[in-house]
């Protein structure tokens, strides 16, 4: 079984991150990069049918910057098996990015997509649902539970949906996007991240792809949230019901 999982560079949640003074963009100095945390959960996932599957491949997809070289390195010492990286200067939007993983998918013929729900840079959440809708693959998106068949032709899959839990059965190949509750990434061992040096990263510019990046949405402008105000403590349940229906007017 050929599983694919995408990684994307992302700014660390935990970064401070400043925004340029013409509102485009973040600063990108001094930004601790990390692979985005629930294409970890992906990497983590595709490790797990590995580790029961034998013969199972886990390919990991980037597309950007030659810099994402260092999470999919990152991922190679987590256990995957090769990366390839499709070289873009510019950022490329969420249907651009599904274009790249459908072409790549139709080479390499995966059985299963495992890709983040959403990259907590952009927060767009749609890339997996656009290469299933390229592929005319069955998709299975925030799930936090699952389970291939003893034959691997079809998968189970829990999701996370407002108010429960809803269960999907899937023929392979298919689409599934990691909610947090998937898993629990594991940390790259000194084994797997001396071995990882020596694994396959094949790189490709993206113009060699043949298709159409032309971008389609603009970002107008960039705000950093207001400054959180400091809490403060209150002395019992009614005081607390209270500041929250006259002061926070939340309820
Ligand atoms: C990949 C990802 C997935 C996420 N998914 C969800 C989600 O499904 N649902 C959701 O609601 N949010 C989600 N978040 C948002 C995340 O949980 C919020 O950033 C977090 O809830 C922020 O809480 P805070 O503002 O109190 O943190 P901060 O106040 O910024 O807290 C910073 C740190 O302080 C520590 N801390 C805070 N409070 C306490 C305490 N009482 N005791 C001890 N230590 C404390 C914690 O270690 C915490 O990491 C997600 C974030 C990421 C990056």
């Amino acid at each position: 079984m050929k599983i694919f999982v995408t990684v994307k560079r992302v700014p660390d949640p935990e970064t401070v991150i400043k925004i340029a003074s013409d509102g485009s963009n973040i600063v990108p100095d001094n930004v601790k990069w990390v692979i985005n945390p629930f294409d970890e959960i992906a990497i983590e996932e595709a490790l797990r049918v590995k580790e029961k599957v034998t013969g199972t491949e886990v390919v990991l997809v980037s597309i950007g910057l030659k810099a994402a070289q260092e999470q999919l390195r990152t991922g190679l010492a987590m256990g995957a098996d090769r990366a390839i990286l499709v070289l873009s200067e510019e950022a490329l939007e969420p249907l651009a990015v599904a274009r790249v993983v459908h072409k790549l998918a139709e080479t390499e013929k995966p059985d299963l997509i495992i890709m983040g729900k959403q990259a907590i840079d952009d927060d767009s959440n749609c890339v997996g649902q656009m290469v299933a809708e390229l592929l005319q693959w069955p998709q299975a998106t925030f799930a936090s539970k699952l389970e291939l068949a003893a034959d691997q032709k079809s998968a189970k899959v829990t999701r996370e949906v407002d108010g429960g839990l809803e269960t999907l059965a899937i023929p392979l190949p298919a689409v599934v996007t990691a909610d947090l509750r998937l898993n629990e990434p594991r940390y790259a061992s000194l084994p797997g991240i001396m071995k990882a040096r020596k694994k396959e990263m094949k790189e490709i510019p993206v113009a060699d792809l043949g298709i159409d990046v032309t971008p389609r949405l603009k970002i107008l402008k960039l705000e950093t949230p207001p400054k959180r105000t400091g809490g403060r403590k209150v002395r019992s349940v009614q005081e607390l019901v209270q500041v929250l229906h006259s002061e926070a007017k939340v309820i």
